[in-house]
């Protein structure tokens, strides 16, 4: 019906190139594609121009509309519609076999669409309390490869470089390995030629400058500013200052913060603990004492009279705990920890003098007779903590002397079987 008549020999190439029949199954092709890609990738010493043929027959065939219009016109009707032409054959074996190994670093064709980035400079950066209590800066000296000024990142002084032999100028080497029947692994590696740039620079041709390195190493200073009521782990990100390379976005320095333990104070969220100590007396009958803030304040703490403080007790102090982010005007709680230390004993004087001001005892409520009838004991003194571990070691053994006699008959009754 129409004129359009497909040339014959166009629209079998791709089957024969994969080593399939015209009705092969996407399956098929698959399978076919893969064993093909193998034999022949150019690091196991395939002809790169094959590797590119079989890519490009891949692409179109397991595409159904691009399958579909080759079968029907042929290849040059393809040609037309893809404007350029076949993608690039390493990013196809790559999205194949799936994955890219580096991570930050992204491999593949260095005159890529997509442009790589750079990988981000982590250090960690100790802080005491204080400094986020008070806010600080600090004065970080970095040393970071910047862009040789005088090549313009290029590496040579005329600008001309050779496509390295070792990578194909992809700056990656593939390397497939087959660690099972049906299973390959792919290994991705920088080209170790060219360093992973793709090119080679002529020795009498490298900038003076870099060396043909296309980077010169840069010292600067970063001035880290921390803001009150930042929090142990929070980043501080400097955009674009870690290593700079040639086509490549250049990544971050991200600060991460450490908070070194304070001696006194401990941090939860907006708010501050300390533990204070106060002798029997002062329980009782009052205390007060001088509290060192962070900000070197001297604060002065004292109960209400008349009030006893029991041990373990918490009381609290509004807008004495850490500064809010961002909002440093508004602070959250200091919570101050009361423990009691009380006499270890009394002689029989002191304490006559104590049950005249204190509550009554309360009375045991049995007669002389009823406790003639009880059992004397005695109490003595216990490290709980020991105890309970000796207990535990005691159960542990206990455990597996059981297991050594159900153990040992089992065993046999096994080898016997
Ligand atoms: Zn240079
Ligand atoms: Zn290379």
């Amino acid at each position: 019906m129409f004129a359009r008549a497909p040339k014959k020999s166009d629209n079998t190439k791709y089957y024969e190139v994969l080593g399939v029949p015209k009705n092969a199954s996407q399956e098929d092709l698959k399978k076919a594609y893969r064993k093909a890609a193998i034999k022949n990738h150019p690091d196991k010493g395939g002809d790169p121009e094959k590797f590119k043929e079989l890519a490009q027959a891949y692409e179109v065939l397991s595409d159904p509309e691009k399958r579909d219009i080759y079968d029907t016109y042929g290849e040059d009707a393809l040609k037309e519609g893809m404007g350029g032409g076949g993608g690039d054959p390493f990013d196809l074996f790559q999205s194949f076999f799936g994955g890219s190994p580096f991570g930050g670093m992204k491999g593949g064709s260095s005159r890529g669409r997509r442009q790589r980035r750079g990988e981000d400079v982590i250090h960690p950066l100790k802080v005491s309390l204080e400094d986020l209590y008070n806010g600080t800066s600090k004065k970080l000296s970095l040393s970071r490869n910047v862009i040789c000024s005088k090549c313009k990142g290029k590496g040579s002084k005329s600008g001309a470089s050779m496509k390295c032999a070792g990578c194909q100028g992809s700056g990656v080497k593939v390397t497939i390995r087959q660690v099972g029947p049906s299973m390959i692994q792919q290994v991705q590696q920088h080209c170790n030629e060219c360093r992973g740039s793709g090119e080679i620079i002529n020795e009498k041709d490298r900038c003076p400058q870099c060396k043909g390195e296309k980077v010169v190493q840069d010292k600067k200073v970063l001035e880290v500013v921390v803001e009150k009521g930042m929090q142990n782990g929070q980043k501080i990100t400097f955009a674009g200052e870690a290593d700079e390379a040639p086509d490549m976005v250049t990544g971050d320095i991200v600060f991460v913060l450490q908070v070194k333990e304070h001696p006194r104070f401990k941090r939860k969220g907006d708010d501050l603990f300390v533990e204070h100590t106060l002798s029997l007396t002062e329980a009782l009958c009052g205390f007060q004492f001088v509290l060192t803030h962070l900000d070197n304040r001297q604060l002065l703490i004292k109960s209400q009279p008349g009030e006893v403080i029991k041990p373990e007790q918490f009381k609290a102090i509004d807008d004495e705990g850490m500064p809010m982010y961002q909002r440093p005007f508004m602070k959250g709680k200091l919570y101050i920890h009361f423990n009691i230390d009380f006499p270890d004993s009394l002689t029989p004087e002191q304490c006559k003098t104590i049950e005249s001001v204190l509550p009554p005892r309360p009375s045991v409520g049995l007669t002389d007779m009823e406790l003639d009838e009880c059992e004397e004991t005695t109490l003595h003194d216990v490290n709980m903590e020991e105890e309970m571990r000796r207990k535990q070691s005691q159960a542990q053994e206990a455990y597996e002397e059981d297991e050594e006699h159900m153990g040992g008959p089992q065993r046999v009754q096994c080898a016997q079987q």
